[in-house]
């Protein structure tokens, strides 16, 4: 094969375009690992990179994808043989170095996790960036002294991509959750997913601001951000703890010292990005084990075609899909 097929961001003179080509194998990244894509998957993120002012890629031009899982088909590192299944998310991935909209890509192999054998690269996807981020929410709130009897965890953006996943997981886990959504629709779906409390978001504001709300929940999961998060944080129970991904809500809010001053209450950073490899490698094999929220995947992710990804692309910053989407590139 000398071409393979790849959907790819340009900026020329001419102005920027994203769309598919046949991009040349010769002009692939460095890498010691060349994988056979089967499965990608749609991020908040890459919506982002597909506009011209996405601000996430950092050179042009660029195939998209901030994740990935296949089968190795050519491999100059010796941790990875021919025929490995693995999956890759975050680090350059589609932002800074080729990504996984496209039949192959090449990745160095600090950035492959051999896929655990419980989970499908079908699977790997339906969980994907959003779903490591879940857990990786879940596991530094718990790092941070979360156990299943100190009370409900909120989890923000519940019908979004992140959030899903994130209740999901929690009731797996044996947490008590209550999901806020801008969604009443979305409600059913929910309760499937494992919430045993619905909201709707504009409850969470209170009638009057304050920093210091009634204190209702152990701990949040917050992918939204902005001016909500004030209120995520005056709602935590005395040495709560708000793990923060994300800003599908904004990226500012009017921030007081008063929830960390008089209640103890913890600000998480949550990076899936840069995240060192053992907590992948521990993640990966909780989310494949433990955590899996197996037959639930199937109501959580949508799979679309290649072709149908443009379209996905746009509908992500509307914040209209639910829970994920995972792309065929070249299926099992
Ligand atoms: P997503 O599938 O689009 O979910 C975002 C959800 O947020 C939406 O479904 C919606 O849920 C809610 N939402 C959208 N617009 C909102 C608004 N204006 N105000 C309040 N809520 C709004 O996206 P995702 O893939 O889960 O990603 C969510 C965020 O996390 C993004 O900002 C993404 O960049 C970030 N992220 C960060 C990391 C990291 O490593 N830090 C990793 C993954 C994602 P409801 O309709 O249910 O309210």
């Amino acid at each position: 094969m000398e071409k393979y097929r790849a959907f790819a961001a340009r900026k020329t003179a001419d102005g920027f375009s994203a769309g598919f080509e046949q991009r040349k194998m010769e002009e692939m990244p460095e890498g010691e690992v060349t994988v056979r894509v089967a499965y990608s998957s749609v991020n908040y993120k890459d919506g982002l990179a597909a506009t011209a002012n996405g601000k996430v890629v950092a050179a042009y031009p660029r195939t998209l994808g901030i994740d990935l899982a296949g089968v190795v088909v050519q491999s100059s590192a010796p941790r990875f043989r021919e025929g490995d299944s693995v999956v890759a998310t975050g680090y350059g991935l589609g932002v800074s170095h080729d990504g996984g909209f496209a039949e192959l890509a090449r990745l160095p192999a600090d950035w492959l996790v051999p896929l655990p054998e419980s989970l499908s690269p079908k699977e790997a996807m339906a969980l994907g960036t959003a779903g490591f981020t879940a857990a990786l929410s879940l596991r530094r709130l718990e790092d941070n002294g979360l156990r299943p009897d100190r009370g409900p965890v909120l989890v923000t953006g519940a019908s979004g991509g992140v959030g899903g996943i994130a209740v999901a997981l929690l009731a797996r886990a044996g947490y008590e959750v209550t999901a806020s959504t801008g969604r009443a629709s979305e409600r059913d779906y929910l309760t499937r997913l494992g919430a045993t409390d619905v909201i709707d978001r504009a409850a969470l504001a209170p009638e009057k601001p304050s920093p210091l709300l009634k204190q209702r929940f152990a701990a949040a999961i917050d992918p939204v951000g902005g001016e909500g998060l004030r209120h995520v944080l005056g709602s935590l129970q005395y040495g709560g703890s708000a793990a923060v991904s994300g800003m599908a809500g904004g990226g500012e809010w009017q921030a007081s010292v008063f929830p960390f001053i008089l209640r103890g209450v913890n600000l998480l950073g949550i990076d899936s990005v840069a995240c060192p490899m053992e907590t992948r490698l521990e993640l990966w094999r909780a989310m494949a084990d433990e955590w899996k929220p197996a037959g639930l995947l199937t109501d959580i992710a949508q799979e679309i075609g290649f072709d149908e990804l443009p379209e996905r692309l746009a509908d992500i910053l509307r914040g209209t899909i639910r829970g994920r989407t995972v792309v065929r590139i070249g299926g099992d």
